[in-house]
C-alpha cells in the first residue's frame, strides 16, 4: 500500500482545511469501502482526513416534522431510530437490507451515499475500466455483466450504484446537505448521483473537497405508507440485483392514488426514480392491472445487455408486489399516523 498522511479532524473547518481540495485527499468515515479500495490499489490517497468523530452523528426532528440525519450517523443507529422506523420504514428497511450487522455498525450515512460501484473490473486494477482509469475502456461490456445496468447506461460504463439507502432517499424526496469552499448547499437526493455518460469516473455531483454533512428527509403526509423490497443472490451480505423503494398515499374515500414515489436500485448508475410510472398511477386506482401497465411503461426504455435481461422481470415483479402491499396497508392505515 502507498504510504499516506492521516489527519483526525475535530471540526468541519479543520476537515476542509486538512483536505484542501487536493486531488490525493480523501475523507475517511467508517472506512468499510475506502480502506478495501486502498488495499486493492484502486484508491491511492496521499492524505486521509478522518471525519468519523465529527459531531455529525445525530438524528433530529426539525420544525414542521422533517428529519435531519447527520453524515456520520452509523447505518445501524439510523435503521434502529424510532422516528425513522415509525415515519419512514422504507429507509430503515433499505438500511437493514444492506451489508451485514458488523458493517452497518461502522458504515456511515455519508460513506454509504458515496460508496463506489461493485463492478468487479473497477476493483481489479489489471483490467480496463473507464471509471477507474478514464479512457482505458470498459471490460464489463463484453465481459461478466450479469449484475450491471439495464437503464441509463452508456458506451463508456454500464456499472450500477450499490447503495440501498440511496434508493430509499430518492423515493423520500430527501435532500443531501453539502459543505465546501463555496459554502453550503442542499442537493435533491434524486439528483445527487449521476448517469455515466462520457464521464463515468464521476459518480455524483459532489465537488472535490465538499463534505456531506447530513441528509434531510421531509415529513410524510398522514396515512403515507412505504416499504423497500430487494432481490439478491443471498439473504444477506449481497448487493441488489434489483430493488424498489415505494411510498404511497391514497385518497381513502375514492381509493385512488394521491401521491406515489417509486425508485429502483440495482438497475442503473444511480437510483432510478420512476417518473413515468408515478405519473400514470397518480389519480388512478392502484389495481394490479394499472400498476403493471405503469411499471411496464417505465421499463420500456430498458436496454438489457447480453446477460442481464432478468433484471427487468425482477424489477417489474418487485414493484408490483410492493405497490399491492402498500395499497392494502394504506386502506387499513389510521388517518393521522404516517
Ligand atoms: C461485503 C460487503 C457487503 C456490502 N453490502 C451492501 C449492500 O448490500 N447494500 C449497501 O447499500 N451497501 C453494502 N455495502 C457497502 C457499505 O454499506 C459501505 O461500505 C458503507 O456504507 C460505506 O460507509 P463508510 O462510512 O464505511 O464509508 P467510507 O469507506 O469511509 O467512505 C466511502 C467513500 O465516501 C467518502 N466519504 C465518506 N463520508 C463522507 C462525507 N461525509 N463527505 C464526503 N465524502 C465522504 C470517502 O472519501 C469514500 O470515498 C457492503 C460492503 C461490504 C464490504
Ligand atoms: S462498467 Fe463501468 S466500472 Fe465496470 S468496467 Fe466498465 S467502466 Fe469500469
Amino acid at each position: 500500500m502507498k504510504p499516506f498522511a492521516y489527519v483526525r479532524a475535530t471540526s468541519l473547518q479543520d476537515a476542509a482545511a486538512a483536505h484542501g481540495g487536493r486531488p490525493g485527499s480523501r475523507y475517511l468515515a467508517g472506512g468499510t469501502n475506502l480502506v478495501d479500495l486502498m488495499k486493492l490499489g484502486v484508491e491511492r490517497p496521499g492524505t486521509l482526513v478522518d471525519i468519523s468523530r465529527l459531531p455529525l452523528d445525530g438524528v433530529e426532528t426539525l420544525p414542521g416534522g422533517a428529519l435531519r440525519i447527520g453524515a456520520t450517523a452509523r447505518n445501524t443507529d439510523v435503521a434502529a431510530h424510532p422516528l425513522v422506523r415509525s415515519r419512514h420504514p422504507v429507509l430503515a428497511q433499505a438500511l437493514l437490507s444492506g451489508a451485514s450487522a458488523q458493517l452497518r455498525n461502522v458504515a456511515t450515512t455519508g460513506g454509504n451515499l458515496l460508496q463506489r460501484t461493485r463492478c468487479p473490473y473497477f476493483q481489479d486494477v489489471s483490467t480496463p475500466c473507464n471509471k477507474r482509469d478514464p479512457g482505458s475502456g470498459c471490460a464489463a461490456r463484453e465481459g461478466v455483466h450479469r449484475d450491471h445496468a439495464v437503464l441509463g447506461h452508456s458506451e463508456h460504463c454500464i456499472a450500477t450504484h450499490p447503495s440501498d439507502m440511496a434508493v430509499a432517499l430518492a423515493a423520500l424526496d430527501a435532500g443531501i446537505e453539502l459543505h465546501g469552499p463555496e459554502g453550503t448547499r442542499t442537493v435533491p437526493a434524486d439528483a445527487f448521483h449521476r448517469l455515466p455518460g462520457d464521464r463515468p469516473e464521476q459518480d455524483t455531483v459532489i465537488g472535490h473537497g465538499e463534505i456531506v454533512t447530513g441528509v434531510l428527509v421531509p415529513a410524510a403526509a398522514p396515512g403515507t405508507v412505504s416499504l423497500y423490497r430487494k432481490a439478491r443472490d443471498r439473504a444477506s451480505y449481497a448487493f441488489a440485483l434489483a430493488s424498489v423503494a415505494a411510498v404511497l398515499e391514497l385518497d381513502r374515500d375514492s381509493g385512488r392514488v394521491r401521491r406515489v414515489a417509486l425508485a429502483f436500485g440495482g438497475l442503473a448508475h444511480r437510483p432510478w426514480r420512476a417518473g413515468t410510472a408515478e405519473e400514470r398511477l397518480t389519480d388512478a386506482e392502484p389495481t394490479p392491472g394499472n400498476v403493471r401497465e405503469a411499471v411496464e411503461a417505465e421499463l420500456a426504455g430498458a436496454r438489457p445487455l447480453r446477460d442481464n435481461a432478468h433484471k427487468i422481470a425482477l424489477a417489474r415483479n418487485l414493484a408490483a408486489d410492493a405497490l399491492a402491499t402498500l395499497a392494502r396497508r394504506a386502506q387499513d392505515a389510521t388517518p393521522g399516523t404516517p
